[in-house]
């Protein structure tokens, strides 16, 4: 295994990128070289895009781009569960919800 990542190794390992319609990059391709084939204002996925930022950033340096996708990993994975927490306050009585959404009130039938 060579210390870069290549285009072509973030090209094949992106699910689906079968799908983006672009010409897929050649073997040996930088990210930095790949970037220049790609229209970057029009082109539409916009995580693909980002990841071959990140590894033009690094310049395919493999343990750099890993630090880098992983804290980009972390900080999708703390929005993702931001985005799954409950309203902690009934918005019918103002009580505390309990874990399942459920109104602590005993007078409120509140059921999230
Ligand atoms: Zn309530």
């Amino acid at each position: 295994m060579t210390t870069t990542v290549s285009a072509l190794d973030v090209y094949s390992a992106y699910p689906h990128s079968d799908l983006i319609d672009i010409v897929p990059p050649v073997r040996g391709m930088s990210a930095k070289q790949f970037l220049k084939t790609i229209d970057q204002g029009l082109f539409g996925d916009t995580l693909f895009l980002f990841i071959l930022r990140e590894v033009a950033d690094m310049d395919g340096e493999r343990e750099e781009v890993v630090r880098a996708l992983c804290r980009a990993r972390d900080d999708l994975t703390a929005v993702i569960e931001a985005s799954k927490d409950q309203p902690f306050i009934c918005p019918r009585c103002g009580s505390p919800l309990d874990g399942q959404g459920h109104c602590i009130a005993a007078v409120c039938s509140y059921e999230g």
